[in-house]
């Protein structure tokens, strides 16, 4: 199946040619941050396969290399440390300058830290804050400042299941993540009504370096997290990147504000 996302008139692009600015207004554009590895990778693989032009952004230059060799011409990848919020600005700039338009923003790039809680240090705090809220505040920003004068736009923002329910020692990544939702229904009330939609996924326990990591450390996690899954497996880092697909595209045209749970059924297991 291809998905579509349909654009409005095409916006001032001065470097190429006019036959190479017809095809570049007519290109769906979207960013997938933390695009090089695990769930962002599966996310942009998807959109590659559907023909979205993918700008990949990460911070290790090997890995966006690699996604590159992976995923092929439709995947341009920009390295960036989104934690520096002033660097925010010139990368979108930097894709505005390329391809005219951003149709597309998944804020998928996160970092978790696990630590007692008394442990954890105002620095920790911060950084995991920085990361996962502060900077897709940030970026989400400028991406909506070049999206509203085509008045259409599709954000898909990535929290998790620790924004639903308490998950011991991850008190900095549960706080982002709650409030990630949070802000993907202010969003929302807010954006929508200008054609610029704003949804959520939460994740369940996907099978990638991140929970593979805490899993491998701990058996007892790892049997009490799948014990509480009805489908009682791992999902895959490509079951986000369908339910990413699916929200950034016209196949949802009329879902906005919603935090969708990809989980095999966790949030709601006994
Ligand atoms: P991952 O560690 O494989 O991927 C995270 C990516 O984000 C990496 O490519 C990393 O380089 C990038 N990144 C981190 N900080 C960055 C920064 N400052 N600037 C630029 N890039 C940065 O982890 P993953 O499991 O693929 O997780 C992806 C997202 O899904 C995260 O937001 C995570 O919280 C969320 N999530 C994952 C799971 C899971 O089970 N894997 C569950 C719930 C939520």
């Amino acid at each position: 199946m291809t998905f579509h996302v349909s654009r409005p008139l095409p916006l001032k692009y001065n470097k190429a040619t006019i036959q190479d600015k017809h095809s570049i207004m007519n290109q769906t554009v979207a960013i997938v941050t933390g695009g090089g590895s695990g769930i962002g990778l599966a996310i942009a693989e998807k959109f590659v396969q559907n023909n979205i032009t993918t700008v990949i952004v990460g911070r290790d230059q090997e890995k966006l290399h690699q996604a590159k060799q992976k995923l092929g011409d439709l995947c341009v990848p920009i390295a960036a440390d989104l934690s520096d919020l002033d660097a925010i600005p010139t990368l979108v700039k930097q894709v505005i300058t390329q391809f005219g338009h951003i149709d597309i923003l998944v804020n998928n790039a996160g970092i978790n830290m696990k630590k007692e809680f008394t442990e954890v240090t105002n620095e920790d705090f911060l950084k995991v804050i920085q990361t996962n809220l502060v900077a897709v505040f940030a970026l989400t920003r400028e991406v909506v400042k070049t999206m509203l004068p085509n008045k259409k736009g599709s954000i898909v923002n990535i929290s998790s299941m620790a924004a639903q329910y308490g998950i011991p020692k991850v008190i900095a990544y549960s706080a982002s993540k709650t409030a990630i939702e949070g802000m993907t229904r202010a969003m929302a009330t807010e954006l929508s009504p200008q054609g610029i939609r704003i949804n959520c996924i939460a994740p369940g326990f996907i099978a990638t370096d991140m929970t593979s990591k805490a899993f491998n450390a701990d058996t007892e996690r790892k049997n009490k997290a799948l014990g509480r899954t009805p489908m009682g497996v791992m999902g895959n880092p490509g079951d986000i990147g369908d339910a990413a697909l699916f929200l950034a595209t016209d196949s949802s045209r009329y879902i906005t504000g919603v935090v969708l749970p990809v989980d095999g059924g966790n949030s709601i297991g006994f």
